[in-house]
């Protein structure tokens, strides 16, 4: 599904993602773990088109971006990568004027082009699927984090995703208002969604993942199971940052 040969990230001349090599097959869970400034969300936003490899190739369903390519065919494959993969940040970033059906149904009426009334369909059953159904019509500003939160996965699931990105979703939220988000992800996780989550709720990251890959300094230092990267993690770095959660 998703696969990075040697890809690096610089930014002027500081390389923050460094080789690195990850797959991704179909409806598997990854979750991303590392220090901050470790690299995990300069290597989301290369997965889903937001940035551009510096070296090494990121392909998404056969769909590849390599530096080599014209400008023409990386336009062209960074638009059809975005468009297959839903993204959800911290910020929910919703549009404040719009409602909650209005923010999910946005990209089936702008980028579909979809009729009104089979957008409007579709969104209330995006809605009732992250638990929100009885606020079809309320705005952003009266919704809580958690629910402003789980509409903007239904509006990344609008546009059917092959896989969803996740960084720290639940970062921005009351710690009473955590759960209800990361039920959603669960729920989607077990529909057989291909995700790939940075987080710092490990219990989620341990419970969900079917693979943890964690990384320091740009590169990825070790990757496993969770039970084994919790129980016995094979490298200084690893048991550090461990140690350090408590
Ligand atoms: P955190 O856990 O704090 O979110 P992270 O693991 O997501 O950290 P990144 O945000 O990917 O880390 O950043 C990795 C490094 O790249 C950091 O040193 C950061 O300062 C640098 N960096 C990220 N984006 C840019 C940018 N647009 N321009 C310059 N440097 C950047
Ligand atoms: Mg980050």
């Amino acid at each position: 599904m998703i696969r990075t040969n040697g890809l690096s990230k610089a930014f002027q001349s500081v390389e923050v993602l460094k080789n690195i090599d990850l797959q991704v097959a179909a409806n598997e869970i990854v979750i991303l773990l590392g220090p901050s400034g470790s690299g995990k969300s300069t290597l989301l936003r290369c997965l889903n088109g937001l940035e551009e490899p510096s070296a090494g190739s990121v392909e998404l369903n056969g769909i590849r971006i390599e530096p080599a390519m014209t400008k023409k065919q990386k336009l062209s494959n960074f638009r059809e990568i975005r468009r297959q993969t839903g993204m959800v940040f911290q910020q929910f970033n919703l549009y404040p004027h719009k409602t909650a059906l209005g923010n999910v149904i946005e990209s089936l009426l702008v980028v579909k082009k979809m009729a009104k009334a089979e957008a409007v369909k579709t969104g209330e059953q995006l809605l009732e699927r992250v638990g929100l159904a009885d606020k079809r019509d309320a705005y952003p500003s009266r919704l809580s984090g958690g629910q402003q939160q789980r509409v903007a996965i239904a509006r990344a699931l609008a546009m059917k995703p092959a896989v969803m990105l996740f960084d720290e979703p639940t970062s921005a939220l009351d710690p009473e208002l955590v759960g209800e988000v990361l039920d959603v992800m669960r729920q989607l996780a077990k529909e057989g969604m291909t995700m790939v989550v940075v987080t710092h709720e490990m219990k989620f990251a341990r419970q969900a993942a079917n693979r943890i890959v964690f990384m320091d300094g740009g590169v990825i230092v070790e990757e496993g199971s969770p039970e084994r990267f919790f129980t016995e993690p094979q490298t200084e770095r690893a048991r550090k940052f461990l140690n350090q959660l408590g």
